[in-house]
């Protein structure tokens, strides 16, 4: 499987994505524009508490090409964010004393050549380090399996996409073989603490649906997960996050191959929750692109992270 810039997809060009969201239905539905949900909650305008956090995108390019990925990454992908862009990251960081946390993120973050510098040098600015890790990077190649004793020594935080706990599920979203990749590459992780009570090392997983459906409800989702991933695997985790896809890149390819676009929409639109929308976490983070591209969405704007420091 390749990505949808590599085969020509015309939705791998955001404007054609924004398009579709914007027009597309058959009729049977209306969907409520999220501004005018915030108008009708007394939301509007949702404005910035604080920026606490910034999310880094140091890449486009992932070991894996999940059908369900919003950032279409993958092997194919290049695009790496350079040394140049990352020392600006790094002004940012010291200019800029209130952002306690930095969100790392990609395409599989590890790829970049320069993650590791990347991640000593901001531990140096005693910055807590989140980094999503796809987990199968850790067993792709011998350089990464030292990872989770890297993240250990840099006491950085690890949130993993595990789509299920059973391998059917898991390798049809991502993959054939990633399921038992990332089972492997889990116990590693708990190897070294990661997950284990008591030692500080934080693992969290995150689920995100694998068809056309809403995520189900958090917490008990979480003990299924902690349940079976114990008692298959003896593995232990701290936190289970249930996300929900949004409609965009592969995902809605995805909606729109399956004819299930219309219908997951609808199903969005009416799962409206005015206390999550209040906590988005746009709210209180600012995005860096890979090419140093600035994404405030709270102010719609975007910018050179030149011009944030
Ligand atoms: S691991 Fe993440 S970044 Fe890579 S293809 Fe899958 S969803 Fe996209």
């Amino acid at each position: 499987m390749k990505s949808l810039q590599a085969t020509g997809n015309k939705l791998a060009d955001t404007e054609v994505q924004l398009a579709i969201l914007e027009t597309a239905t058959d009729g049977t539905y209306q969907p409520i524009p999220f501004q005018e949900q915030l108008i009708q909650h007394s939301l509007y305008p949702l404005k910035p508490t604080h920026i606490s956090t910034l999310q880094i995108n140091v890449g486009k390019m992932c070991n894996q090409v999940c059908k369900h990925c919003h950032v279409d990454a993958g092997p194919d992908r290049k695009e790496i964010m350079t040394v140049e862009t990352m020392e600006s990251c790094l002004s940012v960081l010291d200019n800029n004393p209130s952002i306690t946390t930095v969100d790392l993120t990609g395409g599989a973050p590890e790829m970049n050549p320069n993650f590791r510098w990347f991640v000593e040098e901001i531990k140096k600015r005693n910055r807590h380090i989140i980094v999503r890790c796809n987990l199968t990077i850790i067993v792709a190649n011998k350089k990464y399996n030292d990872l989770p004793q890297f993240y250990k020594e840099h006491q950085v935080e690890v949130v993993s996409s595990l789509p299920f706990y059973s391998k059917e599920r898991t390798n049809k979203q991502r993959g054939d073989g990633v399921f038992e990749d990332s089972i492997t590459a889990l116990r590693m992780l708990n190897e070294v603490g990661y997950g284990v009570e008591g030692t500080g090392l934080t693992l969290n997983l995150v689920y995100n649906p694998a068809g056309a459906f809403l995520p189900p409800d958090q917490k008990a989702l979480e003990n299924d997960f902690k349940k079976a991933l114990f008692n298959d695997f003896g593995i232990v985790f701290n936190q289970l996050f249930a996300i929900t896809n949004m409609p965009i890149s592969r995902y809605l390819d995805y909606l729109l191959q399956t004819g299930n676009y219309e219908k997951y929409m609808e199903r969005l639109t009416n799962a409206f929750n005015a206390t999550a929308a209040s906590n988005v976490m746009c709210r209180s983070l600012i995005s860096v692109g890979w090419d140093g591209y600035l994404f405030d969405c709270s102010s719609f704007s975007v910018v050179k992270i030149g011009h944030f420091s």
